[in-house]
């Protein structure tokens, strides 16, 4: 019997020993099953050691070993160990979070086999011979067929109909073939990698950058920061084509909610080459499938988000992170790494170009475009024609307001749909209003288990927490005094459409939200609707506010911007500009005079002056010093330390307890500057039933928060407790 050490998937940052038989192959990084406890679980092999701490009566051998070679190519094993050990995280975890659910559960690494087919002797002959000349359809499916690789599979988009009359006739079989990869240029066969009548004549900005890329070698990280319609896509795309044609792939992140249709529609309209779009709706089958045709280098370029990163590839040539600035890249439960900082880290060991498009750059990115890591790359015009839109703030405290629209807003709104143009408005708030409470006493009816009011949603009757996603009946009474006069204020997007459906009766509406969207299809349905003018007027929260083109809308309003500006986060502000800019980039994108109007209370705020007045650049400037001043991010950095668990007071106690042993850790000389700050409530004190609790350690040196924390693991066994949960959040991006 020999040792071999597996990295399992459970929150202990150690290995487990393990025993196997001499005739037993493996290597590191093949799967393995193995006892655990009284359960068996599946882990990955990481080291043979030739001795163990385990006592030899406790050595238990392998139950079984699911692969002969590495799931791991060596590029990806080192992105993993490395983040791992900075993100502080299991190996076994983040190793089984980089697989794709399929093979975490044990299944084979063979492709799932499915039917091929190969254009008979008889089929090649009717072609020549013109024999299906008055069968159309046959003719046009069969010609497309022998262009084909010899054995192929059904392709999506045939007519059935035809398929079937060629199978009848002989014309096409059947075969028994073991599946065998074809490369994406294989695939390609004679047609062009890219569709030439679909690319767009660059402007000069746009040229000076695509051939900027091209005589680039090497690793660089290129921040473009392009302002909304500048043709940051047209960019990716020719410089995209110009990789492909190298025989290298690409891997494109974008953030949750920006995997539009249209997006995906310039990839595939432009390229004929495979493009695969890891998207939510996808299955388990087609997620490993996917995974599997870019390690075989079987497509040529992978869209994906945040996940997407540990996408394996036969010969990766670039990286492109769109909407860069955009939180959803930080992965918020479980191991908490932030996709765009592991990817530029993939591209510096790769030795490849890394693009991070945005039209609102992370204050953090900028920062590193200072300090010379990154390249800035600028597209200040808008391409085409499109112009800048006009900016107005309306001074909600001088108008009268119907459920959050002033006059002025309806007046406008009025003038733009007459004119036959499309009205956006954005509130970031679903359900009908955020607070149900009691007209005489001042009850307010909330969730217990989060403490904070619920929302009202009209349509579906019900209240709902938006914390927890527990829901109650409406209550026909006060809970305190028996009332029966509730009623709500605030609010949502619900109401704004209710509100405006009898303003314009006239006009069709549609909203995108969480709700509206939940159904699967209905947001590309909704967007649809948009797209063909069927609807006039668009209600939406920020889902609405990215990526999407709708070159009818002349006119976009934020409804409500106050909440944002006296928030406790400091990274409020950032957000909210970013989320103004994006949002005025929905307006006027084609020919026509786009218009934004921001409503608010107060119009004199530093903040929106700024951004109104001089733009992202110079409120980020802004926001940069008064950063560097107060020693925040990024002039330093934190980990934030988060307690949750069911009883308040146990929970104080533990992290009062970790924080003491953080403290005596740093009270030699040599680690100095360290500031902590805690525990203290988490903004959002109870979620979901449990109590939580926060501890953030900030210091100006990367490499000493990481000192501490290496120190901190040797200790952290301790703190593990079965009714109190601790998250380790290395670069926290939300506070909350
Ligand atoms: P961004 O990604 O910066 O928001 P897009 O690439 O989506 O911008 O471009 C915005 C619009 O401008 C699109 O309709 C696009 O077709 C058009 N466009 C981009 N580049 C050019 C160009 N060089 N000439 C004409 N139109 C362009
Ligand atoms: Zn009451
Ligand atoms: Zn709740």
């Amino acid at each position: 019997m020999k040792l071999i050490r597996v990295a399992l998937p459970v929150p202990l940052a150690r290995y487990f020993d393990y025993l196997l038989p001499e005739e037993c192959l493996v290597v590191k990084g093949a799967r393995v099953i193995v006892p655990f406890g009284n359960q068996r679980k599946l882990g990955i092999v990481v080291d043979f050691p030739t001795e163990t701490e385990v006592p030899t009566h406790k050595l238990k051998p392998v139950i079984e070993v699911l692969d002969t070679q590495s799931l791991f190519d060596n590029e990806i094993w080192s992105l993993l160990t490395w983040a791992a050990n900075y993100y502080h995280a299991p190996l076994g975890e983040v190793l089984q979070s980089a697989l794709p659910i399929k093979l975490r559960q044990g299944d084979s690494t063979e492709r799932t086999t499915c039917d091929y087919f190969s254009v008979t002797e008889q089929g090649h002959n009717a072609l020549a011979n013109g024999v299906l000349i008055r069968a159309k359809k046959q003719q046009a499916l069969l010609a497309e067929l022998v262009q084909l690789a010899k054995v192929f599979e059904k392709p999506t988009a045939c007519s059935p109909t035809a398929w079937k009359a060629l199978m009848d006739k002989g014309l096409l079989e059947k075969v028994d073939v073991p599946f065998i990869a074809q490369s994406w240029q294989q695939r390609l066969a004679d047609k062009p990698i890219c569709n030439q009548q679909n690319r767009l004549v660059l402007n000069k900005q746009q040229s000076l950058i695509v051939s900027r890329l091209h005589f680039h070698q090497g690793y660089g990280a290129f921040l473009l920061n392009g302002v909304t319609g500048s043709g940051k896509t047209e960019v990716y795309l020719q410089v995209i084509d110009e990789v492909l044609k190298r025989g290298e792939q690409v891997l494109v992140l974008v953030p949750e909610i920006g995997l539009t249709p249209q997006t995906i529609q310039r990839f595939q309209a432009r390229f004929n080459v495979e493009i695969d779009v890891l998207h939510s709706n996808l299955n388990d089958s087609q997620r490993l499938n996917a995974w599997l045709r870019a390690k075989n280098g079987e497509s040529a370029i992978v869209i994906g988000t945040r996940s997407a990163l540990f996408t394996q590839f036969d010969r990766l040539g670039l990286i492109i992170i769109d909407e860069e600035h955009d939180s959803s890249f930080k992965q918020q439960d479980g191991w908490r790494y932030h996709a765009r900082d592991l990817a530029i880290w993939r591209a510096k060991h790769k030795g490849i170009p890394i693009i991070l498009g945005t039209a609102t750059p992370s204050l953090e990115s900028l920062q590193n475009g200072k300090n010379g890591k990154f390249i800035e790359l600028q597209l200040n015009a808008r391409a085409g024609n499109a112009q800048f839109s006009r900016q107005q703030v309306i001074d909600l405290k001088t108008q009268r307001i119907y459920a959050g629209l002033s006059e002025r807003l309806l007046a406008m709104m009025k003038s733009h749909l007459e004119k036959g143009n499309q009205v956006m408005l954005f509130l970031n708030r679903r359900g009908f209003a955020p607070v149900l409470l009691c007209h005489e006493c001042g009850w307010i009816c909330q969730c217990e288990a989060c403490e904070k009011p619920y929302t009202y949603h009209q349509k579906s009757r019900v209240l709902r927490c938006h914390h927890c996603a527990s829901q109650h009946i409406i209550p026909r009474q006060c809970g305190h005094c028996g009332s029966t006069h509730l009623i709500t204020t605030g609010i949502g997007t619900e109401q704004l459409e209710q509100t405006l459906s009898q303003h314009f009766p006239q006009f069709n509406i549609t909203r995108i939200d969480g709700d509206s969207t939940a159904r699967k299809g209905s947001l590309e349905q909704h967007l649809a609707e948009i797209q063909s003018g069927k609807s006039q007027i668009l209600i939406g929260t920020q889902m609405l506010a990215k990526g999407h083109h709708f070159p009818n809308v002349t006119l976009v309003a934020i409804v409500n911007v106050d909440s944002s500006l006296f928030s406790t986060d400091f990274r409020a502000e950032e957000r909210l500009a970013q989320l103004y800019i994006q949002v005025a980039g929905r307006a006027g994108r084609a020919e026509k005079q786009g218009e934004v109007v921001l409503q608010t209370h107060y119009p004199d705020h530093p903040l929106l002056k700024s951004l109104l007045t001089e733009g992202y650049l110079s409120f980020a400037e802004q926001a940069l010093s008064m950063r560097k001043l107060m020693g925040l991010p990024p002039f330093s950095a934190q980990v934030l330390f988060r307690a949750t668990g069911r009883d308040n007071e146990k929970v104080v106690n533990f992290l009062q307890e970790l924080t003491a042993c953080l403290q005596q850790i740093i009270t030699t000389p040599q680690w100095q500057g360290f500031q902590l700050l805690g525990p203290i409530n988490a903004p959002m004190a109870k979620k979901a039933g449990h109590f939580r609790w926060q501890l953030i350690i900030q210091h100006a040196e990367r490499g000493l928060i990481q000192q501490l924390l290496n120190q901190f693991d040797i200790v952290r066994e301790q703190f593990l407790r079965n009714d109190i949960r601790l998250s380790v959040d290395i670069d926290p991006q939300d506070l909350g």
